[in-house]
């Protein structure tokens, strides 16, 4: 079960607020219904659970259970980090919600951790 207002929570939080806007943008022909999982029972999106199409919902559901069963703490970025728990089919998901969500995440709330995001990415490169 993820904590509310852990780390692993504010994380999963984020990325699922990116995959709701990715799939405001592209899966606007496709039934969307709020989302059913772990994290919304645990509250950690708060009052609004994100409004999501199956697919995105399935891509959900399996980050929250991966973020929650991370073997590392402090969890890392999971673009930075060498586990690469994720299967390839979810890898692709996440990159594709990543490039439409990681620009705009820059004028919202999340910004702030965006950015750490994408500076500690660089990093990561630089050394590896
Ligand atoms: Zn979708």
């Amino acid at each position: 079960m993820l904590v509310k207002g852990s780390q692993k929570a504010k994380d999963t939080e984020l990325t699922v607020r990116f995959t709701q806007w990715y799939c405001a943008h592209h899966h606007r022909d496709v039934a969307r219904t709020e989302l059913v999982s772990g994290g919304v029972e645990a509250g950690i999106y708060g009052k609004k659970a994100p409004i999501l199409c199956a697919d995105c919902a399935r891509y959900a559901n399996y980050a929250e259970r991966r973020t929650e069963t991370c073997r590392f703490d402090p969890k890392p970025f999971c673009s930075t980090c060498t586990a690469k728990c994720y299967k390839p089919e979810m890898t692709e998901y996440a990159r594709k919600v990543m490039r439409y969500s990681g620009p705009r995440s820059l004028r919202s709330r999340f910004a702030l951790r965006a950015l750490q995001h994408i500076l500690a990415s660089r990093r990561h490169k630089g050394t590896d």
